[in-house]
This record gives C-alpha cells, sequence and structure tokens, in this order.
C-alpha cells in the first residue's frame, strides 16, 4: 500500500465536500477509534467523512489513483474492528438521514443512520422492522450481516425486511439494487457482510405496524443457573414466535450473575404465563415483567456498553444444549481469568428461528435459516490490562469454544464477528459463500474493497 503525500491529501480535500481528517486534527479520534479497543492501535492515515454520493465516488477515485487501502465505517461496531484500518478510512457517519412514510410502511436511512436515528424517525409512524439493541449501532453493518433483534421470530432479521439499497461499487458507479435490478448484488447486501461489495448509501426497509407488548427482567445468583438455562430453552421451544429471550450468564470474578432478558409481542398476563416454568424452577432474586408500548420496550432493551476491549465467539444451534453442555460452559465461566473491564465474561443463549427460519436459505446470502439459538461467548479486559491477562482472557475464550463445539454446529454469526475463526468463510456464510465470492469476483474484479476475512480473500 502506498503512502499519500500531503498535496495527495490535499487535493482529496478539494475534491469532497465533506471533511478530511488526519491524525492529530480536531475531532480525528470521533470517526476513526474503533468501538472495539482491541484495536486501538490501527490508526489510518486518513478519514474522509463524505457528505453526498458524489464523495464517496471521488473518495475511490482518489483511493485508486494514489493507491491506498480503505476501509468503510458504519457505527464503527465491527468487533473485529474491520472498519478501521491503516489507509483512507471512508466515514459514512454523516449520510444519517432517515425518512419513514405511515402510508407506504417504507423507511430510507442513509448508510452511516444510527439504530437511535433511525428509531426516532419510524416512532412517529407506529411502524418498525426487527432492528439492533445497541443505540449507536450502524444500520449499514447491521443490515449487511443480518441483523437480528428482539422481534425477530415474527419479523425476520432486518435484512428481511429490506427492500432496496443504493450501492456505489469499487469502480464508482452508483447502483440501485433490489429484487429487480442488479437482484444479485441485492442477495449479497443481505446478509453477504459490510464492506464487501461497495459503499451502500442508503438502504430502504418495509416497516410493519407495531403494537403494544410487555418485557421482562429475572435475575438470578451463579447456583441456580445450570437449572435457570435448561427451563429457559424448553421455554423458548414451546413459546409463541411472539417471545424473544436471552439468558445468560456473566462474571467479573468476585460476583457472577444469570440473566433471561426480553420481550413478548403480547400483554404481560400472557408473557407471565410463559414464563411460569422459569419463575417457578428457582426464585429469582429480581423479577421485573410488564406491559408497555413498542416503544418503551425499545428503550428497556436498548443499550450501549462502556466496551474497552473485547472478544466473543458465537455457534449457530438448531438444537437446545444438552445439560452436560450447559455444566461445562458454567465451570468454564466460573474459571474466568480476570481483567480489568467491568463487563467481564460470559456466555449467552438468544432465542432464534421463528419467522427468520421460513425465508428459504439460498434466498438470502444470510444462511441460518435453521438455527433455534445463538451462543454467544465472550470476554473483555481493560485497554492498560498487561498482555499476559489478555492472553489469558483470549485463551479462556478459545478454551470456552472448544468446550462447546460438540454441541453446536461449525456456523457462527457474522455480525459477532470474530477474527481469530479460521474457518469464517463457512462458518458465516454456509452453502453461500461460492455464490458471493462469484458476485464479488464481477463486481470488484481487483479485489479493491479487501480486508482480513473480506470475500475472495
Ligand atoms: C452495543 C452493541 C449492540 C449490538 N446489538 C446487536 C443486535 O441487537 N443485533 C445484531 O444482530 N447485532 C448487534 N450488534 C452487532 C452489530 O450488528 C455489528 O457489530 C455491526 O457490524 C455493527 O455495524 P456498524 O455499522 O456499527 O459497524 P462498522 O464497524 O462501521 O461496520 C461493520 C462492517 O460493515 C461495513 N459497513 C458498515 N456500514 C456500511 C455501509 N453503509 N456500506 C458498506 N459497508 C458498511 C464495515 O466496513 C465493516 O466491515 C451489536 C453490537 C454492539 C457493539
Amino acid at each position: 500500500m502506498k503512502s499519500p503525500s500531503e498535496q495527495d491529501w490535499r487535493r482529496l480535500g478539494r475534491a469532497v465536500t465533506g471533511r478530511v481528517l488526519r491524525p492529530g486534527d480536531n475531532g480525528f479520534g470521533a470517526v476513526s477509534t474503533p468501538f472495539n479497543r482491541r484495536y486501538a492501535a490501527t490508526v489510518p492515515a486518513g478519514v474522509v467523512s463524505v457528505a453526498s454520493t458524489v464523495d464517496v465516488q471521488r473518495a475511490i477515485a482518489w483511493a485508486r489513483d494514489v493507491g491506498v487501502g480503505v476501509a468503510v465505517r458504519g457505527g464503527g461496531h465491527s468487533y473485529a474492528g474491520f472498519s478501521v484500518g491503516p489507509g483512507l478510512v471512508i466515514d459514512l457517519g454523516a449520510l444519517n438521514t432517515v425518512s419513514a412514510s405511515a402510508s407506504t410502511g417504507l423507511v430510507t436511512a442513509g448508510g452511516g443512520a444510527s439504530m437511535s436515528t433511525v428509531y426516532a424517525a419510524i416512532e412517529p409512524c407506529e411502524m418498525a422492522f426487527a432492528l439492533g439493541n445497541g443505540a449507536s449501532v450502524g444500520i449499514g453493518g447491521l443490515t449487511l450481516g443480518g441483523g437480528y433483534g428482539a422481534t425477530s421470530r415474527v419479523h425476520g432479521i432486518t435484512a428481511d425486511a429490506l427492500v432496496a439499497t443504493t450501492l456505489v461499487t469499487a469502480d464508482g458507479e452508483v447502483l440501485r439494487c433490489d429484487a429487480n435490478e442488479n437482484a444479485d448484488l441485492f442477495w449479497a447486501c443481505r446478509g453477504g457482510g459490510g464492506g464487501n461489495f461497495g459503499v451502500n448509501v442508503s438502504f430502504t426497509f418495509q416497516a410493519e405496524p407495531v403494537s403494544d407488548c410487555a418485557t421482562y427482567v429475572l435475575l438470578w445468583r451463579m447456583e441456580d443457573a445450570e437449572k435457570v438455562f435448561s427451563v429457559v430453552q424448553e421455554t423458548v421451544r414451546s413459546a409463541p414466535d411472539a417471545f424473544a429471550a436471552r439468558v445468560g450468564v456473566s462474571t467479573t470474578g468476585a460476583d457472577a450473575i444469570v440473566s433471561c432478558i426480553g420481550q413478548h409481542l403480547g400483554p404481560a398476563s400472557e408473557l407471565r404465563e410463559i414464563l411460569d416454568p422459569v419463575l417457578s424452577v428457582a426464585q429469582p432474586f429480581r423479577v421485573m415483567i410488564e406491559d408497555r408500548t413498542y416503544w418503551q420496550a425499545r428503550d428497556d432493551l436498548l443499550h450501549d456498553t462502556s466496551a474497552g476491549a473485547f472478544a466473543a465467539r458465537t455457534s449457530v444451534l438448531t438444537q437446545p444444549l444438552p445439560d452436560d453442555a450447559i455444566s461445562a460452559m458454567l465451570a468454564q465461566v466460573r474459571r474466568w481469568p480476570g481483567g480489568g473491564n467491568a463487563d467481564g465474561g460470559g456466555a449467552a443463549l438468544f432465542s432464534w428461528g421463528g419467522a427468520v427460519n421460513r425465508v428459504p436459505v439460498a434466498d438470502t446470502a444470510f444462511p441460518h435459516r435453521e438455527a433455534k439459538f445463538l451462543l454467544s461467548m465472550d470476554t473483555s479486559w481493560a485497554e492498560d490490562d498487561p498482555s499476559a491477562v489478555v492472553d489469558a482472557n483470549l485463551g479462556w475464550l478459545e478454551e470456552l469454544a472448544a468446550s462447546m463445539a460438540p454441541y453446536g454446529g461449525d456456523r457462527s454469526y457474522l455480525n459477532f464477528t470474530d477474527p481469530d475463526l479460521k474457518s469464517w468463510r463457512s462458518a458465516y456464510y454456509g452453502n453461500n459463500y461460492p455464490r458471493l465470492a462469484e458476485i464479488k469476483r464481477r463486481v470488484d474484479p481487483d479485489g479493491f474493497f479487501a480486508f482480513e476475512q473480506g470475500i475472495g480473500s
């Protein structure tokens, strides 16, 4: 990769209406720092915060001309730091306009819009589609990698609601992609992963009317963990699709908490009945089960962590974990090696399936259409923890994933990106990978959009 001269950078600054920032410039950190501080040492040579589609075209043309690599940044939350690189970052943060029509239910979001901006635009229309629960997560990364939300078992993944997207390709062409136009690219943009095929400057979704619902939070001590995990899995299996659960265990070393959190697209009375086996297996020390409007439920579930540095592994499960797997998982959580990040380490099962599984696997690039649960295993550390602590945490996570491997499949969730995953092609994409690689060869023949775990790499 070449290193652009000062003159080159000035030329980029003149070519775009957005801002070009270099290390040391005011505001550089805000548009270049990865959410996951594990990658804090990666500092781009420059960032262009584009103001329009034309800016994106000019940034791509400039990068090609000077021979510098690019990374595309939506919300900047890639678990693997894929939206930052040593070359030019194309920051889409200013492409954050969202429009929503109550009459058609169509919602169009700029390529850099955040979850909270999208929610703010759709709330007055009383319409929604499945969205993630991190307020500052970008719609770009979420949609392109799939996008699971608490309502996905009824509404599908975020990408299932996508009806069109506009993409700037590696040769600067602006392509509208939908079911009829550039249908292959439209297919790839529904689960094929961000940063692979071009810069998506806008996304249009079909939203559905919302209804009131109920949310819940249940907390237990660690001694109840075995029973709780087991019964929650059974509850999810027999519950209607309207019910969603995340059952998790997290530890900071001194203490460990078991939690079951979620939403039901129905009244709290119905939710209490669904949760009855969970509530009776072990008495939680905290119980919250409430009727909520759809938007109150969003606020209950929306969160942003302080994050620091972290790593995650996932396993897409087509069957519940048997009791011996739960015991092995909990035993490893008890052995968490410690670290300076308040998020600690742990594991969680998310209820998957429902409407998501009613879409045929080859209809979109997202391949996990037979899943029942997502098992997510994670750990974290402070940026100033010594390298021995980091190594211990990564080693611990590796052991946890290895102990769960016999129970899960060999599939992982792309949006909880795991840069240490060797079999990522089949794990993220299953049998859809060859078609993605073929589309990549066609739309980006010289691999301009390239990164570790990029399609075609
Ligand atoms: C606090 C938190 C909560 C989360 N909650 C959920 C959740 O509820 N459900 C869920 O499914 N996932 C969730 N995630 C995971 C999230 O979906 C991924 O981290 C996602 O990739 C983040 O997208 P981003 O745009 O913020 O990140 P970025 O790092 O900007 O982008 C991720 C990848 O997509 C590319 N990209 C982003 N935007 C574009 C674009 N417009 N055009 C082309 N390429 C683009 C980037 O180059 C990068 O490769 C959560 C993550 C966090 C940190």
